[in-house]
């Protein structure tokens, strides 16, 4: 799950960002709005912690732009403002959640899977093919029952092609859901992971295969039974 930590404070910044990849998420960092707002011309992110006193205005006017734009992504803003008032005008230009500083960052991370787990939100779903089972909410993985060890990169890349369960997913979006923009993986770093995914997924038994569509990208699919 990709999510946008706005946020001028470096320490702040790198203990929340370290926090939330320790729970899974692939993470872009924008210490004001103008990187913000260029990283949300080119990433679609899953969620976005705001905070809302930056050095370059008011975080609260680029909410109000996402929600003038139509764009529903979840928002948790994070802010010093203790004010009822403060909270109030932060909901009513469209903040799903609000929390006031100073929190910590597990408890941020905890917020951001609550939004994600709400209906319509990207958690809270099992995820199925055959007898492959992915928990959205734990991300864990299983194989007939069995949990099937992997590294975060593949728990990523095998949640993308499971929502996307009998499509085609180019590489391109594969990467912008997988990679964070400051990665900038090699041009063989997703094949790798996705052969070690197949590898692990067949050690485990799973009952799937992962296809290449030449020049387009990967779809996976029950496997063909001999
Ligand atoms: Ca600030």
């Amino acid at each position: 799950m990709k999510l946008l930590l706005i946020e001028d404070v470096p320490p702040l910044a790198q203990l929340t960002q370290e926090a939330l990849e320790a729970e899974g998420f692939t993470v872009d960092h924008a210490p004001g709005l103008e990187q913000a707002r260029e990283i949300l011309a080119v990433a679609a992110p899953d969620v976005i912690v705001l905070d809302l006193g930056l050095p370059d205005g008011d975080g609260l006017d680029l909410l109000h732009g996402l929600r003038q734009g139509g764009k529903g992504i979840p928002v948790l803003v994070v802010t010093a403002r203790a004010g009822l008032n403060d909270r109030i005008d932060g909901l009513d230009r469209g903040a799903d959640d609000y929390i006031v500083k100073p929190a910590a960052p597990a408890e941020i991370a905890a917020r951001c899977r609550a939004l994600l787990r709400r209906p319509g939100g990207l958690l809270g779903r099992r995820l199925q093919l055959g007898n492959l089972a992915f928990d959205t909410a734990s991300r864990s993985v299983t194989a007939g029952g069995q949990p099937v060890p992997l590294a975060r990169r593949e728990v990523d890349v095998l949640e993308v092609l499971l929502r996307k369960l009998g499509q085609t997913v180019p590489r391109r979006v594969i990467e912008d859901a997988v990679y964070a923009l400051d990665e900038a993986p090699g041009p063989n770093a997703l094949e790798a992971s996705i052969s070690r995914l197949r590898r692990q997924l067949a050690d485990a038994g799973a009952e799937v295969e992962i296809h290449t569509i030449r020049g387009i990208g990967y779809l996976i699919a029950p496997a063909r039974t001999p």
